[in-house]
């Protein structure tokens, strides 16, 4: 259908391109509590210049209206419905106000169209397990812990498609509470942050890095556990994360009676509790607890048939977390290294240092990690087979697993072990959105949070093409990726 079917007799068409539109990027904190107003009465300035006096000397009147009618992409909404081909969506104040199919949804009066011919557009991913605030480029430190450096970590995931994300127990101080409280304020211009503050586990038996160590909680009898979550609970955490794991028999693992008291006392607070779990007995028995999710799949053996029921059966969300156990696979730095996409956001030094982590390796040990590996594979084909909740969580922003980049990832390693584009998607979108409340993002459509991604071309084909992101928008405005490149690695 022509373009030319929209225009009404008495209203010539103004039609935008993506390069048109007014960009947000807020680099700093004090960006963050621009007024809205003024930011719009910027925007209209902005598109006076940019689509005004064209070189054809075009007389289209400007946009009267803030309305913008994305037409011709195909649409994922991110639910299990299949997608639109030939799509139209409506978009104002930061909204979706109507989807459909191109020809469906009337042009408001004063409103622009974009044009999204050959794209691809699906709602910014929701990850439910990343830490921030520790990665500053080749340091891994707590000490680089700080609300500029967690800032900057949120931009790294808006600028990959991840909208929003939890930080999984290595949050300790005030920083990230006043951060959430400020995106509370003002729709942020990067990924939104929850947290689950310090998590819980045996006396420095948290976190496996070094870095990340201290920042958990240490708790040895039930009185310590109800006190400490109770204080969470005070601070306004978002979920409860625990450690149950030896680290190989190296660290005290978090007693059952211990995890019981946590999960009850998070319960009467309606705080969901997420397991880091390594053994397949542990899972079982924090099943039995009531435990909510787990944060990683059981990598001692593959799941059971009953242990994959039990998960299905109570729903119990799990996250893959596939990336980190990859890595051992591999005897040579992987290609994905050297991905220009990466490029964009890791300078050349921390690509180098990443790569030399690979230098060590013995066949031996890349071996027993890949027959490993394929065993998680196979569990996790057996928990998307029996209906379990699967949600993206991926330890980004634990060390050389870079933020927003190590979700996209993440979700090629889920199709390779079985799940289709579709589950995938879905499994980092409305699931995970629905999961954590966060009732207006992770769906493209109507009433939602105009927060998604533009792609090149349909991830749905291949997974693969999550990477062939072309725009950003969040809450209905453009991010400045291109700001944001040159921030990191220059332009
Ligand atoms: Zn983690």
């Amino acid at each position: 259908m022509s373009i030319q079917a929209y225009n009404s007799p008495v209203l010539d068409r103004h039609v935008m391109t993506l390069n048109q539109f007014p960009l947000i990027a807020r680099f700093t904190t004090r960006l963050r509590h621009r007024a809205r107003l003024p930011f719009l009465a910027l925007t209209v300035i902005l598109q006076a210049v940019a689509c005004g006096g064209t070189e054809t000397g075009s007389t289209a009147p400007l946009p009267t209206s803030s309305a913008r009618l994305y037409e011709g992409a195909v649409l994922i909404s991110g639910t299990d419905s299949e997608p639109i081909d030939d799509s139209a969506f409506l978009v104002d104040d930061g909204r979706i106000m109507a989807v459909g199919r191109r020809g469906e949804l009337a042009l408001p009066p004063g409103a622009a169209s974009v044009d999204l011919s050959g794209k691809t557009v699906m709602p910014m991913l929701v990850s439910y397990h990343g830490h921030v605030g520790y990665q500053d480029d080749l340091s891994y430190d707590a000490a680089n812990y700080t609300t500029a450096t967690v800032i900057d970590h949120l931009n790294r995931y808006a600028y990959y498609g991840v909208g929003a994300i939890v930080s999984l127990g290595t949050d300790a101080g005030d920083v990230v509470f006043e951060i959430r409280a400020d995106q509370e304020r003002d729709m942020p211009g990067r990924a939104r942050l929850l947290t689950a503050g310090r998590g819980l586990a045996a006396p420095d038996a948290g976190p496996g890095a070094a870095a990340l160590r201290a920042s958990a909680v240490g708790v040895t009898t039930e009185v310590e556990a109800r006190d400490a979550v109770r204080e969470l609970a005070g601070r306004g955490v978002d979920v409860v994360k625990i450690w149950v794991d030896d680290r190989n028999g190296n660290v005290e693992k978090l007693e059952p009676d211990l995890y019981r008291a946590i999960i009850d006392e998070a319960h009467a607070r309606d705080l969901p509790v997420i397991a880091h779990v390594y053994y397949a007995a542990d899972a079982a028995d924090l099943i039995e607890a009531g435990v909510d999710g787990f944060a990683h799949l059981v990598r001692d053996e593959e799941m059971s048939r009953p242990l994959v029921e039990a998960i299905a059966n109570n729903n119990i969300l799990v996250m893959p977390n596939l990336g980190i156990s990859e890595r051992g696979t591999h005897r040579e730095p992987p290609e994905w290294l050297d991905d220009p996409l990466l490029l964009e956001s890791v300078p050349p030094d921390v690509i180098t240092r990443a790569k030399a982590s690979f230098e060590r390796r013995t066949s031996e040990r890349v071996d027993q990690a890949s027959t490993s590996y394929a065993t998680m594979q196979r569990s996790l084909a057996s928990l998307n087979a029996a209906g379990a909740q699967i949600v993206l969580g991926a330890d980004s922003g634990v060390q050389d697993h870079f933020f927003g980049y190590t979700e996209l990832r993440e979700l090629e390693l889920m199709v390779a072990a079985g799940l289709t584009p579709l589950e995938t998607i879905q499994a980092a979108t409305s699931r995970p959105a629905a999961l954590l409340g966060l009732d207006d993002l992770g769906q493209l459509t109507a009433g939602k949070q105009a927060t998604f991604i533009v792609l090149d071309e349909n991830p749905l084909d291949d997974i693969a093409h999550i990477r062939s992101i072309t725009d950003i928008f969040m809450n209905g405005e453009r991010l400045d990726r291109d700001a944001l490149k040159a921030e990191w690695v220059g332009p």
